[in-house]
């Protein structure tokens, strides 16, 4: 999958219903077959808009999406990605008809797509034990299940058409740390055993660090960091990425990193901060950020961020990651 400079607008509305509220900016990310990419950003931060642009959900005001070097065009191409692509919703339970049996709702995409089906209930089997639930689920209803149980029947629906790429919103927003490592580590193995490609929305870093190859980080609908995800958080080149990992939940309260807390809300898009987007909360923030908006530049081999000190800060935080191991 290629984004290249995608744009997302949405329409103001009222008075000024011609005008065009950038929600996305020049969004470029690619994944591989295989690989796993996750995309990081806070609330508002334009995450889930992407996803739904990609799933052809949302309209696109600027730039193309490929696949497989195709361009993704109008209805047909939709179509095309949507049979190679699936999409795992952040609500899980809320995304399955509570009238449905588990056994239909993981068959479903079939019907959806005009695939014929000569044996349903062998198929929902089939699909209830690849994701390890047994086959008596397939009767039940999604009020019946648990949190895990209606996130796996999510999976299980979004493998129904063998995709190739499985977009993922929040995979595990809402469950506990334990029922987290479930589909984290079921995750994993269909991506070995199957050879997915995810794209991972999330805040969940550590979610990340399991299971990313890569990582792209948006804040205010633009890309400010991405690169090999091991590199990125040993040493972050941008504050807000330096932010986002300092303020991790950690075992030992003493290992926060005070000095990067990230300030305040993340600001409206009504009202984008001039220059960089990220001085109004950035702790390193100095007088020609106020002015001058950096550009998304390398900083080393497969790495980019938008930083006016991208480089000297990379630098000083891979010397105290080595100090500290
Ligand atoms: Fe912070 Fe300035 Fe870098 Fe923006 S350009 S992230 S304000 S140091």
């Amino acid at each position: 999958l290629d984004l290249a400079r995608v744009s997302v607008a949405l329409p103001l509305g009222g008075f000024l219903s011609r005008a065009r509220l950038p929600i996305l900016m020049d969004v470029s990310l690619s994944v591989g077959r295989g690989e796993s990419v996750a995309l990081v950003g806070e609330s508002g931060s334009g995450k889930t808009t992407l996803a739904r642009a990609v799933m052809g959900l949302q309209a696109v005001s600027g730039g193309s999406i490929a696949l497989d070097g195709q361009a993704v065009e109008g209805a047909a191409g939709h179509a095309r990605l949507r049979r190679a692509a699936a999409m795992m919703f952040q609500d899980a339970t809320a995304s399955l008809s509570p009238r449905l049996t588990v056994g239909y709702l993981v068959t479903e995409p079939f019907r959806i797509h005009g695939v014929a089906l000569p044996d349903p209930e062998g198929m929902a089997r089939e699909l209830l034990a690849k994701v390890g639930l047994p086959p008596a689920m397939a009767r039940r209803y999604p009020h019946e299940l648990s949190g895990g149980q209606a996130r796996r029947v999510g999976v299980a629906r979004a493998l129904a058409l063998k995709p190739r790429l499985v977009i993922a919103d929040e995979p595990t927003a809402g469950l506990d740390v334990s029922v987290q490592a479930e589909v984290l580590n079921l995750m994993a193995d269909l991506r070995a055993e199957m050879g997915l490609a995810y794209l991972i929305i999330t805040h969940n870093l550590a979610l990340v660090r399991h299971v990313a190859d890569r990582v792209v980080v948006l804040y205010l609908g633009r890309v400010v960091e991405k690169g090999p995800t091991a590199q990125v958080f040993a040493a972050p080149a941008h504050p807000y990425t330096a932010s986002l990992i300092a303020a991790e939940p950690r075992p030992d309260p003493r290992q926060r990193r005070m000095d990067l807390a990230i300030r305040g809300e993340v600001p409206s898009v009504l009202r984008r901060p001039s220059g960089c987007e990220f001085h109004t909360r950035c702790p390193m923030a100095r007088e020609v950020c106020r002015v001058t908006a950096p550009d998304l530049a390398p900083v080393g081999a497969g790495r980019q961020a938008r930083c006016h000190f991208a480089d000297q800060r990379k630098d000083q935080q891979g010397e105290q990651h080595a100090v500290e191991h």
